[in-house]
């Protein structure tokens, strides 16, 4: 069964390019009818805050991104120290003692010296005493995971197509820290296997650690790591997808924090977030499609570009407006005002540019409106349209036919007065909508208002 992932890390709110990379693997398992796992990569326990774990949640759950099932990666510590185990007696793990200024000495050496700054592997040629000395020190190791150099890596990408690596051009990464806590790389790998995850979907940023991954799966497998499912021995497919970028075509600090509270704030639908970064960096055109369905059977990786995707905030406000048009009654009830039916915000939907102005138009509705100054004629006109006004299905067709008929008024002048004195405004919803939803009793006491 196709299962996808979405990883984040509670150190901090969803941004719009985290949003993106859940819609996508959201959509790629609801395409398949496959299941879609919320996991909360929390190994790091100084920066992780339950408070953005529910942030998270909430903010998948406003935009709609419901999920199969939740993990924790600090709920897992013992299948980390499982694999951990059986990894380093494979010989795939080596402890290091180096401190991190040794390190950054030896990077720096080998940049001076025009060498991509590669771990060197001094600490692989460590003998026990060596080890015993240091551990005598005081000095506890962190750990690496041991590349095979003689297995060069490759995978088809779903969306950059055939990658390879040299192994012997990449850093052993190291796995844990000498703390004993975990670093990133191991810990989502033994999640993949063990949750059974068949598709990870992420940023262009993690290519280098895809690489490195899939040695740690092969290396996993082939230590028999127990799976407790019967999911083929291989590792996921992987896709990974250009990062999202400013409408300057730059990576922005506004970007990094722009997310659903700001969205909420400025009255932007979960919808129009969906259709926009549904499409954007693809080759289908983003379109105001409020239908998520519609959105995702034509969700497809093969229509993404290498390009990094542009987000431009007019584009949003822009699709925003189209999306409200379309939004039916039961997805915007709650934050309408309580009077307000279905045939009020369908008279009322066009008009707008956020829901959040539903209210200003129905004032017009329930009342009070603001008063006009009408000149003597158009007094005139208003009273023969009180005396003309008959209610029916269509009370303002009816009457706007009968005054036609009766004054030779037409366009501007058979309208204007009446939308003025049914609304108190020049412009608005449709009167042929609004009429019947203002009711017989109130449209007459308006008309005679005018008129006097
Ligand atoms: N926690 C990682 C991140 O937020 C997850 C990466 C992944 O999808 O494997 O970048």
């Amino acid at each position: 069964m196709t299962t996808t992932r979405f990883a984040p890390s509670p150190t901090g709110r969803l941004h719009v390019g985290n949003i993106r990379t859940a819609l996508h693997n959201w959509m790629l398992a609801r395409k398949a009818g496959g299941r879609f796992i919320l996991r909360i990569d929390d190994t790091d326990a100084v920066r992780s805050q339950e408070e953005y774990v529910e942030a998270i949640r909430a903010d998948l759950t406003w935009l709609g991104l419901a999920w199969d099932r939740e993990e924790r990666q600090s709920a897992r510590l013992d299948r980390y120290e499982a694999a951990f185990a059986l990894l380093r007696d494979a010989g795939r793990i080596y402890p290091c003692y180096e401190s991190a200024q040794e390190l950054e000495i030896k990077r720096k050496i080998a940049l001076g010296r025009g060498l991509p700054p590669i771990y060197d592997r001094a600490a692989l040629k460590l003998s026990d005493a060596d080890r015993a000395a240091k551990e005598a020190e005081g000095v506890q190791p962190h750990w690496r995971f041991l590349l095979d150099h003689a297995e060069s890596i490759m995978w088809e990408d779903g969306i950059r197509g055939v990658q390879k690596f040299d192994p012997a051009q990449l850093s052993d990464p190291v796995i844990r820290r000498a703390d004993g806590s975990w670093l990133y790389m191991m810990p989502s790998a033994v999640d993949d296997i063990d949750m059974g995850v068949t598709q990870v979907l992420r940023g262009e940023d993690h290519v280098s650690n895809t690489a490195v991954q899939i040695q740690i799966f092969t290396a996993l497998y082939a230590a028999n790591f127990a799976t407790g499912h019967d999911a083929a021995k291989n590792a996921p497919a992987f896709a990974h997808e250009a990062l999202l970028v400013g409408s300057e075509g730059k990576l922005s600090k506004r970007l990094g924090s722009l997310g659903c509270d700001a969205f909420r704030e400025q009255g932007i639908e979960p919808e129009t977030i969906i259709a926009l970064l549904a499409r954007l960096g693809t080759s289908q055109p983003v379109e105001p499609i409020a239908d998520r369905a519609a959105l995702t059977a034509s969700f497809d990786l093969a229509t993404f570009g290498r390009a990094p995707a542009k987000f431009d905030e007019a584009d949003l406000e822009r699709l925003n407006t189209a999306i409200v048009h379309q939004l039916p009654y039961a997805a915007v009830r709650d934050r309408l005002p309580e009077s307000m039916d279905e045939a009020g915000w369908h008279a009322v939907r066009p008009n707008l540019t956020h829901v959040r102005e539903a209210a200003e138009w129905w004032q017009l509705v329930t009342g009070p409106i603001a008063a006009r100054e009408f000149a003597e004629e158009d007094r005139a006109y208003l009273a023969q349209a009180e005396a003309l006004l008959v209610w029916g299905d269509d009370p303002w067709g009816a009457l706007t036919a009968a005054l036609k008929e009766a004054t030779g008024r037409k366009g501007k002048a058979l309208f204007l007065p009446l939308r003025q004195a049914l609304t108190g405004m020049d412009h608005g919803p449709d009167m042929g909508e609004l009429l019947p939803l203002i009711g017989e009793a109130e449209a007459r006491a308006r008309l005679q208002q005018a008129a006097n």
